[in-house]
């Protein structure tokens, strides 16, 4: 079997008293995408500087394919990073740009021609070779700095959020590309992100990152279908958090659960509630339009607030604002809940 790409063996990084990162325990697979997923200051850009070797822990070891390279300066390690903000050299072309490691290497001038044009291909810039990044797009020079990154075949690929400077639809339009063109190299790729869609999107296994320790680690469904806690229910995409009297009223046990908000369906009051759902009843606070779908704040009798997303397939704005302050009963699946830890 294959050495895991990445294992953190109980990794810290202290600046003074911020534990940056505390005591990770992390195994990242071979040929994955491995996102690093958490809000701002939460020890993602941290772990990928250490595994670059830009940082190095404060204690425990890090092994790259089995090798501790936990003392090895970066060029010493078989890893390359694409930043947020390119870093092309902009005195040159874009061909002198993606051939930089190979020219470092001495590779002979042909090969390197030949290498560059299979990058350029990869990246969907074909004939690109003599423009100088002012002359290109964010997204354009974006695949650029990816096509120089790659060109080198690295074991590992660290990505620091690195569609974080484009609009959003040339970033969803990237984010597929990107996960097409990491299937097709077969490349680790390490991706660092705040954008919990981003993640949700890419990634093979996803870490939740919360002030430098991991809270979860699974499958973009694992994470949105059956978060661990409270803290990843919230984070990624939106959650109802039932507890107490109320949970117990609904499901016959006290213990805290979420349901998402589209799974839950906006019945009529008095419903017949069916074996294999559960319901609550409320009324409708608010309900807001947004095209594809409709939003609805419905107030439950024991006063808790849930949030319903309905999508409007065949409703206008019109039939879905009648709702507003009228009772409902709420109906989801009890295959839709998740029981939480903290
Ligand atoms: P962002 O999404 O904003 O980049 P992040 O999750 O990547 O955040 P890190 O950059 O890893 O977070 O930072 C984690 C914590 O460590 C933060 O509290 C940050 O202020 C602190 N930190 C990072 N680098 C240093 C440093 N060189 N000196 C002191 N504190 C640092």
């Amino acid at each position: 079997m294959t050495n895991p790409a990445i294992q953190f063996e109980k990794i810290s990084r202290h600046f003074g008293d911020v534990k940056a990162v505390d005591e990770v325990d992390l195994e990242i697979r071979d040929g994955e995408f491995f996102s690093m997923l958490g809000p701002s200051g939460s020890g993602k850009t941290t772990c990928l500087r250490m595994i670059a070797g830009f940082d190095r822990p404060t204690s425990g070891r890090i092994l790259l394919y089995g090798q501790d390279v936990s003392d090895l300066p970066p060029f010493q390690r078989d890893v390359n990073t694409v930043f947020q903000d390119y870093a092309l050299f902009p005195h040159m072309t874009i061909e002198g740009n993606i051939g930089y490691g190979l020219m470092i290497k001495k590779v002979p001038v042909s090969e390197r021609k030949r290498q560059v044009d299979e990058m350029l291909d990869l990246v969907q810039l074909p004939g690109f070779h003599w423009r100088k990044p002012s002359q290109l797009s964010g997204g354009q020079r974006q695949r650029v700095a990816l096509a120089r990154a790659l060109i080198n075949h690295p074991k590992v690929l660290l990505l620091d959020e690195p569609l974080g400077a484009l609009d959003l639809k040339l970033r969803q339009q990237m984010q597929v590309e990107l996960k097409a063109i990491q299937k097709k190299v077969g490349i680790t790729f390490i991706f660092v992100t705040h954008d919990q869609e981003e993640a949700l999107t890419m990634s093979d296994r996803i870490a939740v990152f919360r002030d430098g320790k991991i809270e979860q680690i699974g499958t973009p469904a694992e994470i949105y279908e059956r978060p661990a806690t409270t803290f990843v229910a919230g984070f990624v995409g939106t959650s109802n958090l039932i507890s107490g009297e109320t949970a117990k009223r609904i499901t016959g046990d006290a213990r805290m659960f979420s349901v998402r908000p589209e799974k839950i369906h906006l019945a009529t009051a008095n419903e017949k509630i069916p074996a294999e759902m559960y319901s609550a009843d409320g009324v409708v606070r608010e309900v807001i339009y947004l095209g594809l779908y409709t939003r609805y704040m419905v107030e439950l009798d024991g006063g808790e607030t849930l949030v319903v997303i309905e999508q409007n397939l065949k409703s206008t704005s019109m039939d879905v604002l009648k709702a507003k302050d009228q009772p409902t009963r709420l109906l989801w699946s009890k295959d839709h809940i998740n029981h939480l830890g903290a």
